[in-house]
């Protein structure tokens, strides 16, 4: 095969074969292709964009590229759930034990935080103890035993997607609805799951800032799993505003153990019980999920997945020694609190990490004390400040400049649940 025609067709607009695009993956893979060509080619990908028939090659390709689990001896349905990302977005810590309290098992391979959001194993590092490497083995008795696991995904598991993700970040080729489909969607059906619900989020504060790009993202996703054999269906969700009121690791643990008893704020418990009742149907069980939260069903499942995972579920969750609040410089109703600017700053504070490299700080991030629609005084704390390194406070501070607003009326609440894909 020349390289040179896969770049020239890409390049000029036409299609490539099935042969041509597993020959790609496949060479991609080994490290057999110069990067200056790889590069070029995946930029005329990134401009040209992938057909249908191309995408659900290039993903099948991806996938087996690695390894694919067999949960098939799991002995119970298998569901699973994946979103895109957003600030306070801590929802698989209190989804994943809810669906798995009903009978369903739920394979959650996750990753670290990329950008101004932690990744869920950067929460769950947060307990004390808790390990987020499992061999096949332990995830197929953990799901057999607890129904549940939350762990990073092998070095086996589509190594074309590990190798494609950093290289279009360099390359800066990574806004691209199929590259983006296609990158998620090969880990979530190699995982082996029979179902999936997708969390793809809308907003200033997300991936994708615009709904119709959101929707796009929904759809092709959707399309994607369907195809490969995988129950999915998709819920477009609003990050105009951050979810929840906890932003950082250990915040937003504690504020998933709060959800997982029943309390915490309605946003979350609004989310998760969406997500879940969607998980629950593709499972074909059918239950209401909002039992789970109230009668304490899912948090005896946490705690059963923690001590699996070497972890102790009554360990205290860290916090930091010193905080600092930001108060209201008027009365009034908050009208705008901005999701991108509140995860900029937690991020600031050492929440997040720049470089796939980096460590994070389980402690540090951002408590908003009010969230919009509320009424403040004057003077009244509006968000508080976690702060584990003192040398990153002025920057954080800089980011909160314009965080919110306050007005004299409360603005209409906003919809958290913009469409349903199926
Ligand atoms: N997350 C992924 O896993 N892949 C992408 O391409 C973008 C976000």
């Amino acid at each position: 095969m020349n390289f040179q025609d896969l770049i020239y067709t890409k390049r000029d607009g036409g299609v490539l074969s099935e042969s041509q695009i597993r020959w790609f993956i496949d060479k991609f893979t080994k490290n057999e292709i110069p990067d200056e060509q790889a590069g070029s080619f995946l930029m005329a990908v990134f401009f040209r964009g992938l057909n249908k028939e191309e995408l659900n090659v290039w993903t099948d390709a991806m996938i087996k590229s690695g390894e694919k689990l067999d949960l098939s001896s799991v002995g119970k349905p298998t569901v699973d759930k994946h979103s895109t990302g957003g600030v306070g977005d801590k929802i698989s810590l209190p989804l994943c034990p809810l669906v798995a309290s009903f009978g369903a098992a739920v394979p959650q391979l996750s990753g670290r935080g990329l950008g101004t959001f932690g990744g869920t194993l950067d929460k769950m590092e947060s307990v004390s103890g808790f390990n987020i490497s499992l061999t096949n083995d332990q995830m197929i008795k953990q799901l057999k035993e607890v129904g549940v696991f939350i762990t990073a995904a092998g070095v086996g598991l589509a190594p074309a997607d590990r190798k494609m993700y950093s290289f279009r970040d360099v390359i800066g080729a990574v806004e691209c609805i199929p590259l983006i489909a296609s990158s998620i969607m090969s880990k979530k059906i190699a995982e082996g799951t029979q179902s999936l619900v997708l969390d793809v989020k809308a907003g200033r504060g997300a991936f994708m800032k615009d709904f119709a790009k959101a929707k796009q993202l929904a759809e092709t996703m959707v399309e994607i799993g369907n195809n490969a054999g995988v129950k999915t269906v998709a819920l477009i969700t609003q990050m105009e505003t951050p979810l929840g009121k906890a932003i950082g690791n250990a915040l937003e643990v504690s504020e998933s153990i709060e959800v997982l008893n029943g309390k915490g704020p309605s946003d979350v418990i609004e989310i998760t019980l969406a997500l879940a009742k969607e998980m629950l149907s593709l499972a074909g069980i059918n239950k209401d999920p909002a039992q789970g939260l109230k009668d304490g069903s899912a948090f005896n499942v946490w705690k059963n997945m923690i001590r699996a995972q070497g972890g102790n579920p009554d360990a205290e969750i860290p916090v930091a020694n010193k905080k600092e609040l930001i108060v209201a410089e008027k009365s009034g109703y908050i009208t705008d609190l901005n999701a991108y600017a509140i995860g900029l700053s937690a991020w600031r504070l050492g929440a997040g990490r720049a470089k796939k490299e980096d460590a994070v700080s389980k402690t540090a991030g951002i408590i908003c004390l009010a969230k919009e629609g509320d009424f403040v005084e004057k003077d009244q704390p509006v968000l508080e400040l976690h702060i584990d390194d003192e040398s990153r406070t002025t920057s954080a501070k800089e980011a909160l400049v314009n965080a919110f607003e306050i007005g004299l009326e409360p603005k209409e609440k906003r919809k958290i649940v913009l469409e349903r894909i199926s």
